[in-house]
């Protein structure tokens, strides 16, 4: 008697894959809200915005709410996709 639990590996990857990316956005959303970033104005209070590329990696982008700069987020996941 028991349970036959069918463990897929490549469906396990992907799960934490997806949690660890996750995570990652909302590391980099808090961190820049922390004012890890500076605009050339001055200011540290950015409105974060991240995305999906269609590689399945991540772009961002910093939009300042002093002057409305936008600044790219280099967001590098490749290491996240290395668990998959
Ligand atoms: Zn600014």
């Amino acid at each position: 008697m028991g349970i036959d639990f069918n463990f897929d590996e490549d469906e396990f990857r992907n799960a934490i894959g997806d949690k660890v990316e996750a995570a990652f956005i909302e590391y980099v959303e808090t961190e820049v809200g922390n004012g890890e970033l500076e605009c050339d104005c001055g200011s540290t209070t950015f409105d974060v915005e991240t995305w999906q590329n269609g590689n399945a990696g991540y772009e961002g982008a910093a939009i300042c709410r002093e002057c409305d700069e936008r600044i790219a987020l280099d967001l590098d996941t490749s290491d996240i996709d290395d668990i998959r």
